[in-house]
């Protein structure tokens, strides 16, 4: 398959052709239709992140904002066929240990964050484990480019802002910094009735928002 390369830290991507991947445990592999580009991305090709312990091994193929259709089922999978669209979340985790059990499968035990410790989205084809658990149908309404923010910058905000802080109609909403998580709060906040103040010191994120 094609990929969009990292061959070392803050070189340029190199695009060519790699190994297709097989599915992961319990795991499909999705043909990428859409993926998005999220300053996680940037951080990881800075190489800044060692001090958490990541350190990619290189080559790698990052990306872990993505949607598609299934191309390939591996064993264990009773979910999904080939064919199906999806969304895969970045929070993926393997769905039996104490945080995965209680729905929090954004801080399991095991990190399985495509794109970050497998290869992801900027190639053409990206195994995701455990798909019976993470991933999420997507309906012929929504395309693939809306779709591909879904998984990470939109549910962290849908989660701060619906499931922790509750905020309902008519409620002042102050969002501090526009970036992807930023932006999709100003929306999903809209959407929820309340009234927002966008906060940013750069001039064309304000103008997003
Ligand atoms: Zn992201
Ligand atoms: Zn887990």
């Amino acid at each position: 398959m094609r990929a969009a390369v990292m061959e070392g830290i803050r070189q340029p991507l190199v695009v060519r052709d790699v190994p297709d991947p097989t599915p992961p445990e319990k795991g499909v592999v999705v043909r990428v239709e859409a993926n998005g580009i999220c300053r996680t991305d940037w951080h990881l090709w800075m190489g800044d992140w060692s001090w958490i312990g990541l350190q990619l091994p290189l080559p790698h193929v990052l990306g872990h904002e993505f949607c598609g259709v299934i191309d390939e089922v591996g064993p264990g999978v009773t979910r999904w066929r080939r064919g199906d669209r999806v969304l895969v979340p970045f929070s993926v985790g393997e769905g039996s240990c104490e945080w995965c059990r209680s729905g929090h499968h954004n801080i399991c035990d095991t990190m399985l964050t495509p794109g970050v410790v497998s290869w992801g989205g900027y190639g053409r084809r990206a195994g995701v484990p455990f798909a019976d658990v993470n991933l999420v149908p997507l309906p012929e309404s929504i395309g693939f480019v809306e779709a591909a923010s879904m998984g990470c910058r939109y549910m962290t905000s849908f989660h701060g802002l619906v499931d922790q802080a509750k905020v309902g109609a008519g409620e002042w909403v102050a969002v501090h910094g526009c970036g992807g998580v930023g932006l999709s709060a100003v929306q999903i906040a809209t959407a929820l009735g309340a009234n927002v103040i966008a906060v940013d010191i750069a001039d064309e994120k304000l103008a997003f928002a």
